[in-house]
Parts: C-alpha cells; sequence; structure tokens
C-alpha cells in the first residue's frame, strides 16, 4: 500500500485507521519501509523494537473493541533516554549500552494505555548534552535536509526521524534546547512544556531542575494531541505540577513582545531577515507586537552552564560501573569506578562533570553556583514582568541554519553558545515552541530555519493557538 507518510498527520491517520481504509500493521509497515531505506545514511535510529507489529495488532484490536483513542496505531519514536520496559535504553552512551530499562517512563504507560506504536529509540547527545547528535556514542545522525550537516541536538534522532518519515511523531527532552533547536534545524515542530507538567520519572536525569519530556511533530496539531496525552501530574515525579491555566484562561488577541536587544549579537543576518519577516507576517494577521526589555536573559547561558554541570554531576554519580550498564572488572572498587566512568563517558560529559564539581566544591560554591542561581532568579523576575505587558514573547529558535558536520564539534563554547535563544526558558521553566519559518538556500540545499514563542508558565495553550495561525499563514505565503 502506498501512503502519502510527507502529508499525513495524526488527526488523518486516525481518520483512515477508523474508517479501515489502512490498518494499524499496514501503518507500522509503511514507516518501517522508510527507515529501512533511509536509516542506513541518516542514523536517525538506534534500535527498531522487536514488538513493533505486535503493538500494531494490539492496536488493532483497540479498534475493534471501541477503545481506540486518537493515538491508537500512531507511530512515535522515542529518544534514548527514556525508559520502556523489556528495551535498551543507553541514552547515547558508551556505558549504558547493555542496560535494559527494569520499568516504563511515565510517558511510555500513557503512550501504550492509548495504544500508540513504539517503534524505536533514537540517537542523541550522549546524556542529552550536546547541540548536535556528534556526541552521540554510536555516530552522528545526518540532516535529512542534507546530509552534510548535523539535525541539531540532543534530539537530534527524534526530530530527524520524524523529518524523514521515520515516525509521525516523536518524543525529545529539553533542558537547554534540545527539542527546539533541532527542529528548528530539521524544519518540524519542537515543543519543551513547562517544567514539571510532564512527568520525569522513567527520563534519564540531565540537569534535573531544567529537565522535561517534549513533543516533536510535523505540525502544532500532531505535538498538541502527543502534548495533551502526556502531560499531567504523577505521584512518581515530586516537581510535578497541574497545569491550572492550560485551555482555562481566555486571550482574545494576544500580544506578542520582542526582546530586540538581544537578538542581534552573533545572529546570522539570514536568520534576523527571517525572524522580520515572521514579525511582519504576524502583524499582518492582526497581532499587536511590542518591543520588551528582558535585561538579565543575555545571561542565561553563561548561568546555564554553572547550573547544569553541577545538577549533571550530581546526576551522573550513580553510573558507576557498580549498579547500572557496563562495568569494567579491577582489584579493588576505586580501580572499578575509574576505569568504568573512563571508558563509559564521552568526553563532553566528562567535561560536565569537572565543571559540576568545581563549581559546587567548597570555596567556589558561592562564587559560581549560587551566583548562577541568582540569575536564574533574575530571568525568571524578567519574564514574569514582560508577562505582565505580553502574552507571548518571540525569538528566532537559532543563531543559524543547521551547522556542517565537524564544524563545531571540536569547540565547546560555541556548541554552548547554540543555546542562546533556546536555553532561557529552562533557565525559566516556562513553555516554548519551535516553529518552521523558511528556508535559506546554500550548496543548492534548502536548509530550514525556525522561530521560538515563549508563554508563561502552563500556557502551552497559547503557544498552540498562536503557532498553529502563523503556520497557516506561512502556508498560505508559501
Ligand atoms: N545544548 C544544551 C546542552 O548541551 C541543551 C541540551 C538539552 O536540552 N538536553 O546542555
Amino acid at each position: 500500500m502506498n501512503m502519502d507518510l510527507k502529508n499525513l498527520t495524526i488527526k488523518k491517520a486516525h481518520k483512515s485507521l477508523s474508517e479501515g481504509e489502512f490498518t494499524c500493521r499496514e501503518l507500522a509497515e509503511a514507516y518501517l519501509k522508510v527507515i529501512q531505506e533511509k536509516n542506513p545514511e541518516i542514523n536517525a535510529y538506534l534500535e527498531i523494537f522487536d514488538d513493533v507489529l505486535l503493538q500494531a495488532e494490539g492496536a488493532q484490536k483497540k479498534f475493534s473493541d471501541g477503545t481506540a483513542t486518537v493515538l491508537t496505531g500512531i507511530p512515535i519514536a522515542i529518544k534514548d533516554n527514556i525508559l520502556f520496559q523489556g528495551h535498551t535504553s543507553s541514552s547515547g552512551s558508551k556505558i549504558l549500552e547493555n542496560y535494559t530499562a527494569t520499568y516504563d517512563a511515565t510517558v511510555i504507560k500513557k503512550l501504550k494505555s492509548a495504544g500508540a506504536v513504539i517503534i524505536g529509540r533514537t540517537n542523541m547527545d550522549e546524556f542529552a548534552m550536546g547541540v548536535s547528535t556528534e556526541n552521540s556514542a554510536y555516530g552522528v545522525t545526518k540532516n535529512p535536509h542534507d546530509i552534510t550537516r548535523v539535525p541539531g541536538g540532543s534530539s537530534g534522532g527524534s526530530t530527524a526521524c520524524v523529518a524523514m518519515d521515520g515516525a509521525l511523531v516523536a518524543l525529545g527532552s529539553d533542558t537547554g534546547g534540545s527539542c527546539r533547536q533541532p527542529a528548528s534545524f530539521c524544519g518540524v515542530v519542537g515543543l519543551k512544556p513547562t517544567y514539571g507538567s510532564v512527568s520525569r520519572y522513567g527520563l534519564t536525569a540531565m540537569g534535573s531542575s531544567l529537565d522535561v519530556i517534549g513533543a516533536i511533530g510535523k505540525n502544532i496539531s500532531d505535538v498538541k494531541i502527543v502534548f495533551d496525552f502526556i502531560v499531567g501530574v504523577d505521584e512518581m515525579d515530586s516537581t510535578s505540577i497541574p497545569l491550572k491555566f492550560y485551555e482555562k484562561k481566555v486571550v482574545s488577541k494576544p500580544v506578542i513582545g520582542i526582546p530586540r536587544d538581544f537578538i542581534v549579537e552573533g545572529v546570522d543576518p539570514r536568520v534576523i531577515a527571517n525572524f522580520e519577516e515572521t514579525v511582519e507576517k504576524l502583524k499582518f494577521a492582526g497581532y499587536v507586537v511590542k518591543d520588551i526589555k528582558l535585561s538579565y536573559v543575555k545571561y542565561a547561558v553563561p548561568a546555564y552552564y554553572v547550573v547544569t554541570p553541577a545538577e549533571i554531576s550530581a546526576n551522573m554519580a550513580r553510573f558507576d560501573g557498580m549498579r547500572y550498564g557496563s562495568s569494567s572488572k579491577s582489584e579493588n572498587l576505586r580501580e572499578v569506578y575509574i576505569k568504568s566512568r573512563g571508558k563509559g563517558f564521552g568526553k563532553e560529559v566528562r567535561r560536565r562533570i569537572l565543571l559540576g564539581t568545581y563549581v559546587l566544591s567548597h570555596g567556589y560554591h558561592d562564587a559560581y553556583y549560587n551566583k548562577a542561581n541568582t540569575v536564574r532568579r533574575l530571568i525568571i523576575n524578567d519574564y514574569n514582568k514582560a508577562f505582565e505587558q505580553v502574552d507571548l514573547v518571540l525569538t528566532p529558535t537559532t543563531t543559524g541554519p543547521a551547522f556542517k558536520i565537524g564544524e563545531k564539534v571540536d569547540d565547546p563554547v560555541k556548541c554552548y553558545l547554540e543555546d542562546i535563544f533556546t536555553g532561557p526558558a529552562n533557565m525559566a521553566g516556562i513553555p516554548a515552541i519551535s516553529i518552521p519559518s523558511g528556508f535559506v538556500e546554500e550548496e543548492g540545499k534548502k536548509l530550514p530555519l525556525g522561530v521560538q514563542f515563549l508563554a508563561q508558565h502552563g500556557r502551552e495553550d497559547l503557544l498552540f493557538e498562536v503557532g498553529s495561525k502563523f503556520e497557516a499563514l506561512q502556508r498560505s505565503v508559501i
């Protein structure tokens, strides 16, 4: 059966599955075929689960017994740091190469009960640290728009897999931009939900006070559907919170704020031009657009690279060669730790552990860690003040289009600067979404660009509403 996967959406697939136009098995097989063709080159998936067709049969039963949901039978990919019981979950690291998840993450439980078909696990930067998937222990993922370029990171496998039609939607995680930056590079939509709105139970931790599981899809509607399934308070995650205002507080004409001051420095002029076009389109569509000041947001990246390494160094301590994953045999315990961690962790993870233990060490704690947390508070205040005047904030998602494989890998600071537009939302815990906003042409290839909308805690509904309008505007202009 020939299916138009490029134009398939969750709603369309659900309609066809409900009307018996195709079965869950046929839909899964269509995706498996694409994966077989494209994955050897793109390397979006690290593994295709061997029970995909079994899952599809189970989903089909839900259609026959009347318990199907809109996600039933929908092929979804998961990032390699989300635990799916009985399946390997390596977080892109050598140290967890042979680790089999002993329980389901809450999001997986939710997907399972909705009847989604979980196709496989996707490539990522090791433990989600990076911007390109080049920090994966399992090779780089290539950008489907230009295979000489990175797909972004750390959820680069998830975004590339949606962009190459290897899954209809995917889950990623976002600690400083990992759903949004790769979404922008791959021409898809990436959502970072409000911190705490989606359970982190079963997500291998990177920076626990910033991590959140997000959704990636070709359009806002697909992303919203996935979000609506995975959102919710979970007693297994003590930081999970209810979204009190989600879809409850109507805003008749959302006002959009532009923090111009922080958009100029080091940004590709083509990104600025595309961003200005976006602003014009939104004005044309009747939105009020206002300049705003976010005085401390420019310090988000330096503060982020103190706060996250600190949390990372604590979170990585559990990978000691004794309890999880691979272990190097040795005479004494200390040697086991040193050898296992030395062999198991890649360069970037080691760098962050060193940075983290340094900023937490006696004598430097106040100078670095506490100061960074003060800056974090100021950033939160900045946004709170901004959201008294505007409903949404708009920025570019990235400073440029997807960069070349190898271009930044040896320069950590260049990589860290990739987070300039995305990191602030994580520092503040607010939701943000990246939406495709056009293309630039380079070496005969069309490279996607994206813009990012940010909203107050729990106002994902505003992101979806304005995002859908912007999406429609894009379609009408093209
Ligand atoms: N690029 C950021 C980092 O390396 C963010 C990664 C993420 O969101 N997981 O820390």
